[in-house]
């Protein structure tokens, strides 16, 4: 393993919730760091895993109070490394993907702070394949696209290109979607998905409580009233292999089908 060397901060992945999920890198990052700098999506289970000695800084929201400044988070990350400390940003997820990690990044590449990127199993991969829901099958989709329900300042991602996203991506993982569910779904149908399309809700992944709620496209907003975050939605075909993939619920009794698309009872047919 690299050593963590005073004075550099390791800006890490943690995953979306199970311990089990960590690189082992994050691990050593943990067993090593002096201060471990941590966002609301972290899993406590995860935090238990640093030393015991070590400093722990909460960067979320809590309680309603508004959260730290992306600029007071970066400049606590600089003066930490300054003052000679192994410095943990433990980011939920991927820490580069939908986390403002990049800008803390730069931040500490203006203020000449030594850094290393630690990649995390981000949620929208590791948090559908704990549900049983894959990202491609051959028989589905050869391409994903992965959005943000909502850009900076929380507004909706009217921006994007939402018909050429509906019309050229078959699997759209949606991240931070619930708060804006409403919109998203109109602009995927008038791009023209099928109102009736496959759809699930993942909350809470790769966590003791975790929740998957399948639904289609047209009734997801109502459904989203029900979930808990954090949660990711998913629009596809895949979420229909669903029946045959999903390991944890088999783990209960659950019975698989090994021809969830019916694909092979059509072939069989013809
Ligand atoms: N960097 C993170 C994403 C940060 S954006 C990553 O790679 O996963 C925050 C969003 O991530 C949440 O609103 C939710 O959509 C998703 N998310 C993170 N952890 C999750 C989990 N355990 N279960 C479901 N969604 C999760």
């Amino acid at each position: 393993m690299p050593v963590f060397e005073p004075g550099w901060v390791w800006l890490v992945g943690a995953g979306p919730g199970d311990p089990a999920l960590l690189t082992l890198l994050a691990l050593h990052a943990l067993r090593s760091a002096d201060v471990v700098v941590y966002d609301a999506l972290v899993d406590s289970r995860i935090l238990a895993l640093a030393a015991p000695a070590a400093s722990r800084v909460f960067a979320g929201k809590r309680g309603g109070k508004p959260s730290p400044t992306q600029r007071d988070i970066s400049r606590r990350l600089v003066e930490l490394a300054r003052g000679g400390s192994r410095v943990l940003r433990l980011k939920g997820g991927d820490p580069l993907l939908f986390g403002r990690g990049v800008e803390e990044a730069l931040a500490l590449v203006e203020a000449g702070v030594p850094f290393r990127l630690v990649p995390g199993i981000s949620a929208g991969l590791g948090g559908l394949a704990h549900a049983g829901i894959p990202l491609t099958h051959r028989d589905t989709n050869s391409a994903v696209t992965f959005v943000t329900g909502h850009v900076a300042g929380g507004d909706a991602p009217d921006h994007l290109n939402w018909p050429a996203i509906a019309q050229a991506s078959p699997v759209i993982v949606v991240y931070m979607p619930l708060k804006h569910i409403g919109r998203i779904v109109n602009n995927l149908i008038a791009g023209g998905r099928p109102a009736h399309e496959s759809a699930a809700f993942v909350s809470k992944a790769a966590t003791p409580e975790q929740c998957v709620t399948e639904t289609t496209l047209e009734r997801a907003p109502d459904v989203a009233r029900t979930v808990v975050p954090p949660a990711i939605f998913v629009v596809g075909e895949v979420v229909r292999l669903r029946d045959g993939l999903d390991w944890l619920g088999a783990l209960d009794g659950r019975q698989l089908n090994a021809d969830p698309l019916g694909t092979r009872r059509r072939n069989d047919a013809g």
